[in-house]
């Protein structure tokens, strides 16, 4: 009886337990809906890259992935930024605008950046970071989710779901599929892979981002030297003219530049003609450099190596000039002239002048 009773009593309470597991499962399940609301609700963040007076254009690019994935915050820090933050708040599809204006983060610097990160998520709770795949967001977004203790996604193509990104890998030969099960996720963005979003209709509200003692002691900004061009800009231009080592060398550029003038065009180079001092490094176009997608891509003296083709490769139309018909560049161009470079192009200038 006892040992029927003592059985009784165990059933009892294990019903019990199980009673009550189903109501904790139930009130978690109803909890879970809630977080899901506020997840979505949080939202995601856009981390602006800006030159203090305006936005760099893969900002927008950036914003209409983060669109994909929930409601969108930037956060503009920089010093004398307050015009960013207004310029900002006209883009569609931007809902609040985190203005954090102080010396600190002159330079963009990510050892000063990164606590502001951290500091902006620990008060929001943001489902998702994003930053643009360029030099800034590659040094922020790996450092704040090392602070944050997870694991980012870099360089996404393509967006899934909420948790699903597509990424490249082996210099763009290979396209994985990567589901991130962190609480949040902290990624870099490809510019190329998003439309930019409209620069105007929007109604976001700027407010203060977390006041943050900074105390950067990794890292001073000294100076900057940015280059001053009439041309578009490389990676946002339509029309892009790149030179090689076939260029022989840096003076010989000005050929490019002549014919980039006539078409509007941003100049381009692969890195062999940036190791070889022909022209700056921020003009490199690859794996290593930037990454392009204009309508148009005319590579001069280029043979076309993967990692060239890395970045370059998904523009819509692509010509090559080279003298050897067998330059691995042909395979991809949509347009190949075989000849000597210092004949043709000076004649496809002149072309463009009648
Ligand atoms: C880890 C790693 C990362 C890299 N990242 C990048 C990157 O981001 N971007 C990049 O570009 N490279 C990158 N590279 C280097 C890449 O492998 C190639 O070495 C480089 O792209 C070659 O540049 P090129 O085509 O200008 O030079 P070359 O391969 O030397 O080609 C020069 C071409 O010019 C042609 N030519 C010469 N004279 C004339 C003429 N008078 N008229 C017409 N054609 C002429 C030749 O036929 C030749 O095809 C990387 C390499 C590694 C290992």
């Amino acid at each position: 009886m006892i040992e029927r009773y003592k059985l009784k009593n165990v059933t009892i309470r294990i019903k019990k337990v199980t009673k009550r597991s189903e109501q904790l499962s139930l009130l978690m399940h109803r909890f879970d809906n809630h977080i899901c609301l506020l997840r979505r609700f949080n939202g995601t963040l856009v981390v602006a890259e800006h030159t203090n007076e305006k936005l760099v254009p893969i900002t927008l690019n950036t914003i209409t992935a983060a669109s994909k994935l929930g409601e969108v915050t930037c956060l503009v820090a920089g010093s004398q930024c307050a015009k960013v933050a207004e310029e900002i708040s006209k883009v569609q599809g931007v809902k609040k605008i985190l203005l954090a204006d102080n010396e600190v983060y002159k330079g963009f610097l990510p050892e000063s950046l990164t606590p502001l990160l951290v500091a902006a998520q620990n008060q929001f709770k943001f489902t998702h970071i994003l930053a643009g795949a360029t030099a800034m967001g590659k040094s922020l977004i790996p450092r704040v989710a090392a602070k944050l203790d997870v694991s980012p996604v870099s360089d996404i193509i393509g967006i899934n779901d909420t948790d699903t990104f597509v990424r490249t890998i082996y210099a763009g030969n290979a396209i994985q599929t990567v589901k991130s099960k962190d609480s949040v996720k902290l990624i870099t963005v490809r510019g190329t892979a998003f439309e930019a979003a409209q620069v105007e209709g929007g109604s976001g509200a700027t407010e203060q981002a977390p006041t943050v003692d900074v105390k950067n002691e990794l890292s001073e900004f000294v100076s900057q030297e940015l280059t001053k061009s009439d041309r578009p800009e490389l990676t946002s231009a339509r029309t892009v003219v790149s030179g090689g080592r076939g260029m022989k060398n840096g003076d010989n550029f000005k050929l490019l530049y002549d014919l980039a003038d006539k078409m509007n065009a941003a100049v381009g180079a692969s890195r062999a003609a940036v190791d070889a001092g022909f022209v700056p490094n921020d003009m490199q176009v690859g794996q290593t450099g930037k990454i392009v997608a204009p309508d148009l891509y005319i590579a001069v003296g280029i043979s076309g190596a993967i990692q060239h083709l890395a970045g370059m490769k998904d523009s819509k139309v692509i010509v090559a000039i080279n003298k050897d018909p067998e330059a691995p560049i042909f395979q991809v161009a949509d347009y190949g002239l075989v000849a000597d470079l210092f004949k043709a192009v000076p004649e496809m200038t002149d072309a463009m002048n009648k």
